[in-house]
C-alpha cells in the first residue's frame, strides 16, 4: 500500500497533508525516514511511525449506526442522501457498505463494514440470523396474526415466510408490535402485514441476533462496534 494512502486512511490527514509531513522527515518505516508518498509498505509487517508514534493499522471497520428515516441504505445514490454520506471522512475512507438494507423510511440498527466475510455471516439466508423490528400497524393485530406468522404467511409473490415471532405490545385501531424474523426478503415486514390485511406505518429495527440498538445512539449517529457487541452477533 502507498504510504500516503495508509497514513491518510489511518486518520493522519489528507493525502496532501500527509505528504507534507513525510517531506519534513516525520515519517519512518522500520526506522528509516521515508519522504515519498508513493513509497510502498506492507501495513501488516512494516513498523511505520509518525513523529515517533507507531501507526496502528487496521484493515477493517465495523460500525453500528442508528439509521434515520429518509436516508438510503446504499453506498451511492444519484438523488438521495445515503448512509455513507453520514460518515466522517476518515471512516468513509475504509469504503464501508451497509450490512443488508433498511428501507428509506425505516430507521434503527444498521451495521456497516468493509469486511465481506462479516457481512456474509450475518446476511446469508443459511445462517438464519434473527432481526427484530418494532412497528406501528394500522389495524388491530390479533392472536390469529401471531399464529399465522408462526406458521408462515404467503407474500404477494407467493413466497411463504419462515416462522416468525410476533409480540403484541398494544392493541387497537393502531397496534404496536415487535416482530422477529430470520430472513431478509425485500420489504419483508411490510409485506408480511399486507398478507394479513394490515399496514405498517412506522418501522424500526431494534436488534440483530442478540445485539440491541444502543438507546444512547441518537438517530443519524454511529460509532464503532465494541468487542463485546461483536460476540452478541455470532
Ligand atoms: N422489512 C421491511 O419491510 N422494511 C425494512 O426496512 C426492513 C424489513
Amino acid at each position: 500500500m502507498r504510504m500516503d494512502k495508509l497514513l491518510s486512511n489511518m486518520g493522519y490527514g489528507t493525502r496532501k497533508e500527509v505528504k507534507k509531513v513525510m517531506k519534513s522527515g516525520g515519517v519512518h518505516v522500520n526506522g528509516q525516514p521515508v519522504k515519498e508518498g508513493k513509497h510502498h509498505v506492507d501495513p501488516e509487517q512494516d513498523i511505520v511511525t509518525v513523529f515517533g508514534e507507531v501507526v496502528k493499522y487496521k484493515r477493517y471497520i465495523y460500525l453500528l449506526m442508528n439509521k434515520p428515516k429518509g436516508v438510503i441504505s446504499a453506498t451511492e445514490d444519484a438523488e438521495h442522501e445515503t448512509v455513507i454520506d453520514l460518515l466522517l471522512h476518515e471512516d468513509a475512507l475504509f469504503e464501508p457498505f451497509p450490512v443488508g438494507r433498511l428501507d428509506k423510511d425505516t430507521e434503527g440498527l444498521l451495521l456497516l463494514t468493509n469486511d465481506g466475510q462479516f457481512s456474509h455471516s450475518l446476511m446469508s439466508p443459511k445462517k438464519h440470523v434473527t432481526k427484530t423490528y418494532r412497528a406501528s400497524i394500522r389495524g388491530e393485530v390479533t392472536e390469529t396474526d401471531i399464529q399465522l406468522f408462526r406458521e408462515g404467511v404467503t407474500l404477494d409473490d407467493g413466497y411463504v415466510t419462515k416462522p416468525a415471532d410476533l409480540v403484541i405490545l398494544e392493541k387497537g385501531v393502531q397496534s404496536e408490535i415487535e416482530l422477529t424474523i430470520t430472513e431478509g426478503k425485500f420489504h419483508q415486514v411490510k409485506r408480511m402485514f399486507e398478507a394479513v390485511g394490515k399496514k405498517v406505518t412506522y418501522l424500526k429495527r431494534i436488534k440483530i441476533a442478540d445485539l440491541a440498538l444502543d438507546p444512547n445512539l441518537e438517530s443519524g449517529t454511529y460509532r464503532e462496534l465494541k468487542k463485546e457487541e461483536w460476540d452478541l452477533l455470532f
